[in-house]
């Protein structure tokens, strides 16, 4: 990709003070409820409706969505409301249905995004075009992959690109339906600043109550816009009712969020600041959250050295466990002296968290 400034030009020129917000159902349902939602959407900060026709659903059985006749609605919404309209496209297939029938943004879904073939198909059939398309990130966390797709579209003609970031699926269970793995996003961005970046808190969260910090994290990470599911009677949605928010609610968070706006230096200077110090802090929360999950081991351990009759403290083990570490922290340019600080703090906390496990057989 060279001439990357291109790349935003489509969304400066929507003119926007403030982010870009796509909002709208996880599924088109009947024509009632995307005019509903569509008018709701008309009263705050939207710019794009969005609406999924056809559902990609992990397993058979549940709402597949309404299918071509769902553009008809959104056709419709547009026309009453001014607001744009965007759907998923999975095959070029879709995508004539959807050029036909005036969809402003087409977006590829996560599940797309992993499959080069299908990315292709699809980059094929909007060859030239100068619709929007935004590329989901693929559900695995996989930089190259979600890049790929970015380049099979630009290579194809199609320079009013975008990438969303709906988090990565795992199979441990965390208090994410999808984690964020905030550190691929800001990759993408140190390569591709001028590729508009949107976050879709929605599948990431898959719950409405950490919507907003979703959203704040974002945007001081400074993205350029949210996509965020969004329906008239969430609880009674057809797909993903959990995680959909209400219009009002929606209009609520637009209000809440601090945005950073980048002018003058000093403000510059303060925004770079802010994005850095953002990214420490997802650093920071790893490195804690990481702490967390080597302590449970350790419990593990107490409860097996228990078990065996065997001492907590195993002077080789630790010994060599420090001898990995300060070389593993040389190649990461970290001195001696503090891995050896870090690692005498680490291995207290393992010892506590052992001792506690076999006093606490001892009552
Ligand atoms: C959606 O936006 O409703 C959707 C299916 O998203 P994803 O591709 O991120 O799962
Ligand atoms: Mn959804």
């Amino acid at each position: 990709m060279k001439n990357t400034k291109q790349l935003r030009s489509w969304l400066d020129d929507f003119g926007l003070d403030h982010p870009l917000v796509i909002a709208g159902p996880c599924s088109a349902e009947t024509e009632e409820q995307v005019l509903k939602i569509a008018h709701q959407l008309k009263e705050t900060d939207t710019t794009v409706l969005r609406a999924g026709i056809w559902k990609p659903r992990t397993r058979p059985g549940n709402f597949e969505g309404v299918g071509a006749l769902g553009l008809k609605w959104l056709q419709k919404a547009k026309e009453e409301t001014g607001l744009l309209i965007t759907t998923e496209v999975a095959n070029a297939n879709h995508v004539d249905l959807a050029l036909k029938h005036d969809v402003d943004i087409l977006w590829v879904g996560a599940r797309t995004t992993v499959s080069p073939f299908i990315v292709q198909e699809i980059a094929d059939a909007l060859k030239g075009t100068d619709k929007i398309v935004l590329i989901k990130n693929p559900v695995n966390p996989d930089l190259p992959l979600w890049l790929g797709a970015v380049e099979r579209f630009y290579e194809a003609g199609v320079k009013n690109l975008g990438v969303i970031h709906r988090g990565f699926s795992t199979y441990e269970k965390t208090r994410y339906r999808n984690n964020p793995e905030w550190q691929i996003p800001i990759d993408l961005q140190n390569s591709f600043p001028d590729l508009p970046l949107l976050l879709d808190p929605s599948h990431i969260a898959g719950r409405r109550d950490i919507i907003f910090d979703l959203c704040q994290t974002a945007l001081d990470l400074n993205y350029d816009g949210l996509m965020i599911e969004t329906h008239h009677d969430p609880e009674n949605a057809w797909s993903d009712a959990k995680q959909q928010i209400t219009p009002k609610t929606l209009d609520q968070i637009t209000i809440d969020l601090r945005i950073r706006k980048e002018e003058g230096d000093a403000v510059e200077f303060k925004n770079r600041l802010n994005t850095l110090r953002t990214q420490i802090d997802v650093i920071d929360n790893k490195i804690v959250e990481m702490m967390g999950k080597r302590m449970k081991i350790a419990d593990n351990i107490g409860l097996l050295k228990k078990e065996n009759n065997v001492a907590i403290l195993q002077v080789k083990r630790w010994n060599e466990v420090l001898g990995r570490m300060i070389l593993e922290g040389e190649q990461n340019g970290l001195s001696e002296e503090f891995v050896l600080r870090m690692y005498k703090a680490i291995h207290q906390e393992s010892i506590n968290h052992q001792k506690k496990v076999i006093d606490g057989s001892l009552d």
